[in-house]
């Protein structure tokens, strides 16, 4: 049995499935590091029903690839530098594999979702903060630490960004932005002169990813997506203006939303060793 375990900012998924299926799914509150290893080990008694092959854990980054070390992730309470992988491995008495957050659903959507039959694949969330993933050749790009392309630096100066750096792709076009910007919700700010703004930024951000990677697709997840077209058409006509060397490439919504990095980490479950 293939377990999945999404732990964001807010919510943690849990799930067992195979096969880009899922079989069955909880979601709760993210709590404190204590609590929070509480929860996730009575979720993944309640979702396997019998002995557990291997378990994948998609979280926010940046975490050390090696050894599935997270740095200092800045939307998690007192998971400063644990070991995820040691951690749940004891707790859960089963093989435990870390992975970035963004490149499970980044998997997940490569081979099951919007992606499928397409190499590479560039996924990419924008909600509160922007993270992208990539997959070559059905399998996560890695680096040292998961690449932080959601945090590439845009413009000299300008706002700075929850991680620090100033005028990086985050700071200009996510969730976050926005609601600094003019203290609404993004979601009343469809169509305004700001999200137009801020589509035109993640549009250059883009188009710096596809001239550092050219994708054969670009597939976009998270809450400001789910605007549709509305997001979709400033974000494609951002792209088609500044891209040039390069011929366009589809720009298309997840398939699997909001179960891309949870399938995704099952998926990595079935085919790590
Ligand atoms: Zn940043």
């Amino acid at each position: 049995m293939y377990i999945g375990i999404d732990i964001g900012g807010t919510h943690t998924r849990v799930a067992s499935g195979a096969q880009g299926k899922i079989q069955q799914r909880l979601d709760f509150p993210t709590k404190e590091f204590k609590q929070g290893i509480q929860d996730i080990k009575e979720a993944v008694q309640k979702v396997s029903s019998e002995k557990i092959e291997r378990v994948v854990i998609g979280l926010p980054g940046p975490i050390e690839t090696k050894t599935g070390k997270l740095l200092e992730p800045p939307n998690l309470v007192g998971w400063d530098r644990v070991n995820v992988a040691d951690t749940f491995s004891k707790i859960l008495n089963a093989q435990v594999v870390v992975e970035h957050d963004v490149s499970v659903a980044a998997l997940g959507e490569s081979l099951y979702g919007a992606g499928a039959g397409k190499n590479p694949v560039l996924y990419i969330t924008v909600s509160t903060g922007i993270g992208m993933g990539l997959v070559v050749d059905g399998k996560i790009y890695k680096g040292v630490y998961n690449p932080e392309a959601g945090e590439q630096i845009l413009s000299k100066a300008g706002p700075t960004c929850s991680c620090g750096q100033e005028s990086d792709l985050e700071s200009l076009s996510a969730g976050s932005s926005l609601k600094r910007l003019t203290g609404k919700d993004p979601k009343d700010l469809v169509g305004s002169k700001a999200w137009t703004d801020a589509m035109d930024w993640l549009g250059i951000g883009i188009t710096n990813s596809i001239l550092h990677y050219s994708p054969e697709i670009v597939v976009i997840g998270g809450g400001l997506s789910e605007a549709g077209d509305r997001f979709f058409d400033p974000v494609r006509k951002s792209v088609k203006k500044h891209l040039k060397i390069l011929p366009q490439v589809p720009i298309v919504p997840a398939a699997l939303a909001p179960n891309s990095g949870l399938i995704g980490a099952i998926t990595l479950a079935e085919t790590s060793n």
